[in-house]
């Protein structure tokens, strides 16, 4: 066997990385050809690269890592219980320790009436685990024709087959034959893109209206639910009007529709609540966590379900799951993951302190003349790039190239921020302090300087017609 280590130039690990792995969401030929960035090991909020490098991780890698990197318990709450009970699964009327204390305390951490987990080992799988759920749960009610669901252009919600229809993500539809039917998009609440001359709270009552004309169009008879992210995420951190969430509510109550807020990414302190549903101040029927459930220590989704639905589907035989729904380890560490959020209260933290620092930080950037607005939720934002803010104009060329450019300058100046079109990205560890905020606001501002200049110097600073 090769022994491939840290130690190995990085020259070396990048020629293997480039005839090995295939990376997702990712042109193989071109990373290929320049070398995928080495990551070896990671403190708090920085990462550390193979050359060196000491990365401030203002994504937190995938918007999971919330308790920062390199928590010690974590791993050795992983050891014990690896040597205790590796593995074991729950099919055959069967239960660990790990999942049972998992569930109940979630049950103890989510609103009153969501009781009940199904686990999965992504949220891809868990919304999978969703669509298939909502329609049973109809079936078992004697409405089986109940089967059609509603979701949002541009939401994100995985990306295996069922989670990809269920997103509305038209670059991944036109691969591998999406969505499957009885999935059905409206139109997403960005009033910054799309709110024309709409103020936002009349942009965001129209777009939660387009799922009362949907209902109607496919007959509520026909629809088990309707799936969001309280706030969008890889959409582009996308905070819908304070309009948009209360009407949704009240129209799935209307038709008796179900309502599936995705917190994959929302859930566990990201918006400054447990869930982005408080934030929004709605009770969905069925939540969909991962991410942060385990700050990505461990592979780790689920289905949190109320208590209505739990009666229903408890019921019958739900013939589903997955080899590791409830894996013993990654529940011990989604477990020591809840302990230490709550015994160092995170989410005071986050209130108190690093999402006051952030937001102040994010007005500073908010004025460089590249960014034309600021969204923000707790510890979630981004800053659309505007050629010209006050007409919230898209730049001329190709839509994602700014955001790119930027992307690249925040990878020189020893920061991650991620870009979604010409949107930056932010969302850091919850424990990240003031004084790295300082060194983010510092770094973002190098990055958003030298894309100006870049633009300025190709002629680029100019709005689509
Ligand atoms: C990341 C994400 C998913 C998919 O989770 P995976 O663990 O990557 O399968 C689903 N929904 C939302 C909102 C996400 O951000």
């Amino acid at each position: 066997m090769t022994l491939v280590t840290n130690h190995l130039p990085t020259a070396e690990l990048q020629a293997l990385d480039a005839a090995h792995h295939m990376h997702p969401f990712t042109t193989g030929d071109e990373l290929n050809a320049k070398g995928a960035r080495v990551i070896t090991r990671a403190k708090g909020v920085y990462l550390t690269d193979s050359e060196g490098n000491e990365i401030l991780d203002a994504m937190a890698g995938l918007w999971c890592v919330n308790l920062g990197y390199g928590r010690p318990e974590m791993g050795q709450v992983a050891a014990r219980q690896m040597n205790e009970l590796p593995y074991y699964n729950t099919f055959f009327q069967t239960t660990h320790v790990p999942a049972i204390a998992l569930s109940a305390e979630l049950a103890k951490l989510t609103p009153a009436h969501l009781n009940h987990v199904f686990y999965a080992g992504s949220g891809s799988e868990a919304n999978d685990t969703n669509l298939r759920m909502v329609r049973v749960y109809w079936a078992e009610k004697g409405q089986p024709q109940k089967s059609h669901v509603i979701s949002r252009k541009n939401a994100y919600h995985g990306s295996s087959i069922g989670s990809g229809s269920l997103g509305g993500m038209t670059y991944m539809h036109a691969q591998g034959g999406m969505p499957i039917p009885g999935i059905h998009h409206i139109g997403q609440p960005d009033w910054w893109a799309e709110g024309g001359d709409h103020t936002p709270e009349e942009f965001g009552l129209a777009r939660a209206q387009e799922l009362e004309e949907k209902i109607l169009e496919l007959g509520a008879e026909n629809v088990a639910a309707f799936i969001g992210e309280p706030v969008q995420g890889a959409g582009g951190v996308i905070v819908p009007p304070s309009t948009y969430w209360p009407e949704i509510q009240r129209i799935c109550k209307k038709y008796d529709v179900l309502l599936i807020a995705d917190e994959v990414i929302c859930g566990f302190g990201r918006t400054g609540n447990w869930f982005g549903c408080e934030t929004m101040g709605i009770t969905p029927d069925i939540i969909t966590i991962a991410k942060g459930l385990s700050s990505g220590y461990a592979p780790i989704g689920g289905s949190i379900v109320s208590d209505e639905i739990a009666e229903v589907i408890n019921a019958c035989e739900f013939n589903h799951g997955y080899t590791y729904s409830g894996h013993p380890v990654c529940a011990a560490v989604a477990m020591e993951n809840l302990r230490i959020m709550q015994e160092e209260d995170i989410l005071s933290h986050v209130h108190n302190v690093a999402a006051p620092a952030l937001h102040a930080a994010l007005e500073t950037l908010g004025e460089h003349p590249l960014v034309g607005t600021v969204n923000k939720s707790g510890m979630m934002a981004s800053l659309p790039l505007t050629p010209h803010k006050e007409s919230r104009a898209k730049f001329a060329g190709e839509g994602g190239a700014v955001g790119y450019m930027c992307r690249e300058h925040c990878f020189a100046n020893s920061l991650v921020m991620r870009h979604v079109g010409d949107r930056m990205i932010i969302s850091p560890p919850l424990v990240i302090t003031p004084e790295e905020i300082e060194v983010f606001t510092k770094r973002a501002t190098q990055a958003l300087d030298a894309t100006y200049k870049d633009l300025k110097d190709k002629d680029m600073l100019k709005a689509a017609s």
